[in-house]
């Protein structure tokens, strides 16, 4: 870790100490050192032009068995991923009623398993699914195992034999008005809002930095990478978000 980035945590901390109102907007950067790759570092997911049609809403309707081997080949740890030390933090700084909700692109479920309850995931969640048929809901953990062990190749429902769909929102999906309404709400009253991992380019959750600075919150953002926001930001912290996560949790 350089000075610059051991300043930077500093500063990012300071900044969480004096907020009373944070929220939190998670990528998929906060999920890597759990073993869950990103779309857009180098050797992301994003570089592989498969994915794109593979998981998207025409790419499950027409070869739905495909998307599970693909997703499972591309995020192997998704279903076995323990939260990293960045996920402990915003379940503590939830529980010390610091923090009022967890907004997040990733569909991983990490935040919950570290303890998080005001959850908003935008993009869904591959823990869980539903029949395209009768809509009953499954978890999928024990799926994804028995496709890895080549028992299934597609979760059908015990009901009606239909194909089960993850509920992630794919490309071409709508996202889920409810959820992203409660995550909108939450950023108009938050006093900070902290982004963690995310590169910020995908709309419309790119947008809530804007919508955080437009109500008067400050914005603090931990990416290893520059971000479009990094100069709207009060705190840029360009380093790792495990040393974030880890000396945070020293601290608050
Ligand atoms: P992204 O891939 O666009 O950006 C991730 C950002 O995190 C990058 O800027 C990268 O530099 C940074 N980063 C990665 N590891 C980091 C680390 N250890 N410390 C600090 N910074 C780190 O991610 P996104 O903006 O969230 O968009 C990708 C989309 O793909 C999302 O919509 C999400 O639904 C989906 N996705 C989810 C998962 C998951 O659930 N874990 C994984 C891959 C993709
Ligand atoms: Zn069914």
């Amino acid at each position: 870790m350089t000075n610059t980035v051991a300043q930077a945590i500093e500063q990012a901390i300071a900044a969480l100490q004096s907020a009373t109102r944070i929220v939190a907007f998670s990528g998929a950067g906060i999920s890597t050192d759990a073993g869950i790759p990103d779309f857009r570092s180098r050797g992301g997911l994003w570089e592989d032009d498969r994915l794109m049609e593979l998981m998207s809403a025409r790419g499950f309707r027409h070869d739905p068995a495909g998307f599970y081997q693909a997703s499972l080949q591309l995020m192997p740890n998704l279903h076995r991923a323990q939260p990293t030390a960045a996920h402990q933090l915003l379940a503590r700084l939830e529980t010390q009623g610091k923090l009022t909700a967890v907004i997040t692109q990733n569909i991983d479920g990490l935040h919950q398993a570290a303890g998080s309850r005001a959850v908003y995931e935008i993009h869904g969640s591959f823990r869980t699914g539903h029949c395209l048929d009768c809509r009953a809901s499954y978890q999928m953990a024990a799926f994804y195992e028995q496709i890895e062990r080549g028992e299934i190749r597609l979760p059908r429902c015990a009901r009606c034999n239909a194909p089960i769909k993850p509920d992630v929102v794919l490309f071409g999906d709508l996202l889920p008005f409810a959820v992203w309404e409660g995550a909108v709400n939450a950023v108009e009253q938050c006093d900070l809002l902290l982004v963690l991992g995310s590169s910020l380019v995908v709309y419309p959750a790119a947008e809530l930095p804007n919508l955080a600075l437009k109500h008067g919150a400050r914005l603090v953002i931990v990416n290893r990478e520059p971000t479009d926001y990094d100069r709207l930001a009060h705190v840029v912290t360009p380093g790792e978000l495990g040393d974030f996560g880890r000396l945070a949790l020293t601290k608050l």
